[in-house]
């Protein structure tokens, strides 16, 4: 019998699977994690939610998720001030699969996805994975946005979906609220609609001022506001994301998602960790500290860097970053090669973890 191919879809052949290399080494410094894990107080509080969810695990677990999207709407209400109801949050399996339950009820074949580029390498690949047209406009030299780039470019392409990542991913740009409501006005005038998400999977890193697209949420049915567990909650392993959006807009992604997607495991860990909300802010601040540190410390030593308001600093410019990364690979620091060319990102760490880093780089780079 000759073997026949596989009828994959032309456009995936050859294609690699989307993922940061995983080394064990001592520095992991290249995927935005927090660095601190969980407290044992943290440890036992969701030990214990999860045995007592593993007791109903011959049932299928609350398929809309009420009580965990109650606590959620508590959580935005303290870390931002504004109140939402239990109805107007979605949560998924991380914030890419809520990226995908949008794109999946908001896109599709003959539809558009714009974002501005460079950004979160994921986003072409949600596009493809549902059929819908892809397009990045460009951000400015300094990786802002420009409000009038972006009205020309929702004027021109007329996407059902717009995504901006901010602060963004590599750049750690936040966007001011007038260029949110650009775009968002600019969606308003799209034929057939325009969905804007913006994707604060590291809002909670924001700087003192910098306000939260949440705030934007009552006059704006068209915008929905991704949020994590991944990045300033420590919690990346337990894989769990969300939106806040109108209720309308909501009831779209449940028609999408597949029955049951958010296990009774998952819920159950995300509200035990939930309840340390506090705890896990004040270790925010502290990163907070610490990014702001860093990038004074690269300055200083003659390098260029991104204004930051995540827990990673993109910095550069080299002529061979590869090299520079090695190197630092080399001494147990592992960074990411990522953003245009000449540019390395590294995420904030411990205060140990930083010295080890900066120690690094003095050899490698010369400083
Ligand atoms: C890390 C990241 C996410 C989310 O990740 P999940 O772990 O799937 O919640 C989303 N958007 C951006 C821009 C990110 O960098």
């Amino acid at each position: 019998m000759t073997a026949q191919p596989l009828p994959l879809r032309p456009e995936l052949a050859g294609l690699e699977p989307y993922g940061a290399p995983q080394l064990d080494v001592p520095h992991l410094l290249n995927v935005n994690e927090n660095p601190y894990a969980p407290s044992e107080q943290v440890v036992a509080d969701v030990a214990a939610a999860v045995a007592d969810a593993t007791r109903g695990l011959n049932r299928y677990p609350d398929r809309d998720f009420t009580a965990l999207r109650e606590d959620l709407a508590a959580y935005l209400a303290a870390e931002s001030g504004v109140e939402l109801g239990a109805e107007q949050i979605w949560a998924a399996n991380g914030s890419n699969e809520i990226m995908l339950h949008v794109l999946q009820a908001f896109g599709g074949p003959g539809r558009t996805v714009l974002s501005f580029g460079p950004t979160y390498s994921m986003y072409p690949e949600y596009a493809r994975d549902t059929f819908t047209g892809w397009v990045e406009a460009r951000r400015e030299e300094d990786f802002s946005l420009d409000a009038d780039v972006a009205r020309a470019a929702i004027a021109e392409h007329a996407p059902s979906v717009v995504l901006l990542a901010s602060p963004n991913n590599p750049t750690g740009t936040a966007l001011p609220a007038a260029t949110v409501l650009a775009v968002l006005d600019a969606a308003s005038a799209v034929p057939g609609g325009c969905v804007v998400v913006v994707d604060e999977a590291y809002g909670e890193f924001r700087r003192r001022g910098v306000p939260s697209a949440l705030e934007l949420l009552t006059d704006h049915p068209h915008l929905a506001v991704s949020r994590t567990m991944s990045k300033a909650f420590g919690l990346a392993g337990a894989r769990l994301g969300y939106l806040a959006a109108s209720v309308q807009l909501v009831d779209a992604l449940r028609v999408v998602r597949l029955p049951y997607h958010l296990s009774a495991v998952t819920q159950a860990t995300a509200r035990a960790a939930l309840a340390h909300s506090d705890e896990l802010m004040a270790q925010v601040g502290s990163l907070r500290d610490e990014r702001d540190a860093l990038v004074g410390w690269l300055r200083e030593h003659g390098l260029t860097v991104a204004e930051s308001d995540a827990n990673f600093v993109l910095f550069g410019m080299f002529d061979d970053r590869r090299a520079i990364w090695q190197g630092l690979l080399d001494r147990g620091v592992l960074i990411r090669v990522v953003g245009p060319e000449g540019w390395l990102r590294v995420s904030v760490g411990t205060s140990k973890e930083m010295t080890a880093f900066k120690d690094a780089l003095v050899e490698v780079a010369g400083l």
